[in-house]
C-alpha cells in the first residue's frame, strides 16, 4: 500500500527521488531497488500508478489508460520480461480472443487479428484486389523492418549527451527513413487504395495523430506491438502498481501518494532534492522526473534553460473525452466481448475527419469512438463487482474548448460545463447504442471525463493523453535525453521512448541505463524476466 504524504513525512535517506508513479516512475523504482538501492517515489494524485491507476463510483471500477497491452503473453518476448523483472513475477495476464480490434467503417467492419498470417488473411478477405493484396504483404514486412530499427533510436537517449549530439544521427541511421516520414508518406509510396490505408492506419488513436501528421516509426512500433494480439492485466490495470510497489518496498524504498512536487531543488550546480507543494524539502543525491518534459523543465525547473528553446518544434499530444459507463449485468448477460471497436465516419479518411471535427466539433461526426470493454477483460472482474459491467469510450477532444474553465474546481466548474458535457456524453452513448443497439436503457451509470479532469489528475497541462507529439519532428529531436542540462537530474516515461505502456517501460530501463552505467536492456534480456 503506498503511503500518504498527508499523514506522515518520508524522513529516510534514500538514494533516489523518482518524481511520478506511473509505469515509468514504478518501472524504474524497482530496476533500481533490484541493484539495491533505496527509492523515493512521489506522486501527487490520491491513486497511485499515473495512467494505470483505476477509480471506483457507485460501485463500478473503471480503468483510465490501460485498455491492451501486447507481447506479454509470449513468455520469451522482451516486454513480457521486462514486466516479470520488475513484478518479480507477480503479475498475471489474460489474453484477448485472437481478434483483438475490430474496426468500424459506416456498414464495413474490418478485424484485425491475432498472428500475422491471420492478419492477412482477414484483410485480405475484405480486399480481394491482387494489388491491394500484394500491398497488405508488403504492409506487414514493413513494419516488422521498421520497428526493429526503432532499438538505435532509443538507445541514443541512454548515451552521454556529446555522443548523441555527434553520432547520434549515424547511430539511429537504420531508423532514420521510418521516423522522419508520416504514416501517410510512407503508406502512400506503396499503398495506392486509400480505403486500405484508412483501415492499416485504424489504431492511430493508440498514439494520438492522424497519418498525415504521425510518424511512421511510431505507427510501426505499434502496429508490431499488438501483432501478437493484446492482452489485459488479470485483476485490472491497478494490479500493476500492486504488483510493482513491494519490489521498491522490499530495497527499503517507498512510493507516497498525495505527495505534489513544486521544484526541483539545486545546490552547487547539481539537483539535490524537491520542494514539495507544503514547502518542506526532501533531499536525495540524484532526481529523477517522469512527470514529462514539460512539467519538468517549465514548471519543476525554475530557472529557464536553453534546453527547452531546441523543443520548439515539439508540441503536446491530442486530449480527449472519456465515457465511463456502468451496467447492472454480467459481460456474459449483456452480450459484452473482450474485442475493442473503433467507430469512424465511413470516408476512411482520418486527417479529414479530425480536422472536420476541430473546425466543428459540436456538430461534426467524431474522427474515431474507441470502445473497450474492461469487465468483460478481466476474469476477476466478477468477483469485485459481481453482477456488474463496464464500458469506456474514448473520443478526441480539443483543449481550446475548455480554456475557460480553466481557473474553476474540479465537480464545480458550472452549469455550462455540465450542459456541454451532458452533450458528448449523449452523442457517445449514441455511437454505443448503434454497435450495440440491446444496451439501450441498461445503462445504470455514466460519467465523462474532460481535458481538465486529465489536467486536473494528471498534471498534463494541455490534457494531453500521450505525453509529446509522435510526430518526425519528436522523433528527430536529440534534445530529448534523459540526461538534462542539470547534473543529477535525469528524465524518464513516455516523453523519453514513445506513448504506450510498453514505451514507458522501456524508458524506465534506457534510465536505469544511465543511472548505474550498466547496460540495463540487456541485463533484464538475459535475466529472462527471472
Ligand atoms: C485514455 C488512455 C488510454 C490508453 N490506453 C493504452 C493502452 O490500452 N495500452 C497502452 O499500452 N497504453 C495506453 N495508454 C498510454 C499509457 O497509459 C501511457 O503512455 C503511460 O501510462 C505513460 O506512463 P508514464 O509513466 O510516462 O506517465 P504517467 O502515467 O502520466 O505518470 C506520470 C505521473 O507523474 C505525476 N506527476 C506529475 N506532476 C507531478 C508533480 N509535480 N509531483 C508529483 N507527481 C507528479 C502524475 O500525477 C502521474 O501520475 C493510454 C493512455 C490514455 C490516457
Amino acid at each position: 500500500m503506498a503511503l500518504s504524504y498527508k499523514k506522515s513525512f518520508p524522513s529516510k535517506d534514500y538514494d533516489y527521488i523518482i518524481i511520478g508513479s506511473g509505469i515509468s516512475g514504478i518501472g524504474l523504482a524497482a530496476i533500481l531497488a533490484r541493484e539495491g538501492r533505496k527509492v523515493l517515489v512521489l506522486e501527487r494524485h490520491y491513486a497511485p500508478g499515473g495512467f494505470t491507476h483505476t477509480f471506483s463510483r457507485c460501485g463500478y471500477e473503471w480503468d483510465v489508460g490501460v485498455h491492451y497491452i501486447g507481447q506479454v503473453h509470449q513468455e520469451r518476448s522482451f516486454i513480457r520480461h521486462i514486466f516479470n523483472y520488475v513484478t518479480d513475477g507477480s503479475l498475471k495476464w489474460v489474453e484477448m480472443p485472437d481478434n483483438y480490434d475490430r474496426l468500424i467503417f459506416g456498414e464495413q467492419t474490418y478485424d484485425f487479428y491475432k498472428g500475422k498470417q491471420a492478419f492477412k488473411e482477414h484483410l485480405k478477405a475484405k480486399f480481394p484486389d491482387k494489388e491491394d493484396q500484394k500491398a497488405i504483404d508488403e504492409y506487414v514486412d514493413l513494419i516488422t523492418r521498421a520497428s526493429r530499427t526503432s532499438k538505435g533510436l532509443f538507445t541514443i537517449k541512454a548515451l552521454p549527451k556529446i555522443v548523441t549530439a555527434l553520432a547520434g544521427s549515424y547511430i539511429a541511421r537504420d531508423a532514420k527513413p521510418y521516423y522522419s516520414k508520416t504514416t501517410w508518406e510512407v503508406l502512400s509510396s506503396f499503398i495506392k487504395n486509400p480505403k486500405l490505408i484508412g483501415v492499416l492506419t485504424g489504431q492511430f488513436g493508440d498514439y494520438g495523430l492522424p497519418p498525415k501528421q504521425s510518424s511512421f516509426i511510431m505507427h510501426a512500433m505499434l502496429v508490431n506491438h499488438y501483432f501478437d494480439g493484446g492482452s489485459y492485466p488479470s485483476g485490472g490495470s491497478a494490479r500493476i502498481f500492486e504488483s510493482i510497489e513491494p519490489v521498491i518496498n522490499k530495497a527499503g524504498g517507498d512510493v507516497y501518494t498525495n505527495a505534489e512536487v513544486e521544484e526541483i531543488l539545486i545546490k552547487n550546480g547539481k539537483a539535490s532534492g524537491v520542494r514539495m507543494a507544503d514547502g518542506r524539502e526532501i533531499h536525495a543525491s540524484q532526481v529523477i522526473s517522469s512527470a514529462g518534459i514539460f512539467n519538468t523543465y517549465d514548471k519543476l525547473l525554475k530557472k529557464r534553460w536553453d534546453i527547452r528553446k531546441k523543443m520548439k518544434n515539439v508540441t503536446p499530444s491530442v486530449s480527449h473525452f472519456c465515457l465511463y459507463i456502468g451496467l447492472k449485468d454480467t459481460p456474459e448477460n449483456l452480450g459484452l466481448e473482450p474485442t475493442n471497436l473503433w467507430v469512424y465516419p465511413d470516408n476512411y479518411e482520418h486527417d479529414e475527419n479530425i480536422k472536420n471535427y476541430l473546425r466543428d466539433p459540436e456538430n461534426a461526426e467524431f474522427p474515431v469512438a474507441y470502445i473497450s470493454f474492461p469487465a468483460a477483460k478481466d476474469p476477476e472482474f466478477q468477483q469485485r463487482h459481481p453482477g456488474r459491467s463496464t464500458i469506456e469510450i474514448i473520443t478526441m477532444a480539443d483543449y481550446e474548448m475548455f480554456r475557460k474553465w480553466e481557473s474553476t474546481r474540479w465537480r464545480k466548474r458550472g452549469e455550462d460545463y455540465e450542459a456541454l458535457k451532458e452533450r458528448y456524453s449523449q452523442r457517445l452513448l449514441k455511437v454505443l447504442y448503434g454497435q450495440l443497439p440491446h444496451l439501450e436503457g441498461k445503462v445504470d451509470y455514466y460519467e465523462l471525463s474532460t481535458p481538465l479532469s486529465t489536467r486536473h489528475f494528471m498534471n498534463y497541462d494541455h490534457g494531453e493523453i500521450y505525453g509529446l507529439n509522435h510526430d518526425p519532428e519528436r522523433f528527430a529531436s536529440k534534445a530529448i535525453h534523459v540526461k538534462t542540462p542539470v547534473k543529477h537530474l535525469y528524465l524518464t516515461g513516455q516523453d523519453i521512448v514513445s506513448c504506450g505502456i510498453a514505451g514507458a517501460l522501456i524508458s524506465s530501463l534506457v534510465t536505469a541505463t544511465v543511472l548505474t552505467g550498466r547496460n540495463m536492456i540487456k541485463a533484464v534480456a538475459t535475466a529472462g524476466g527471472a
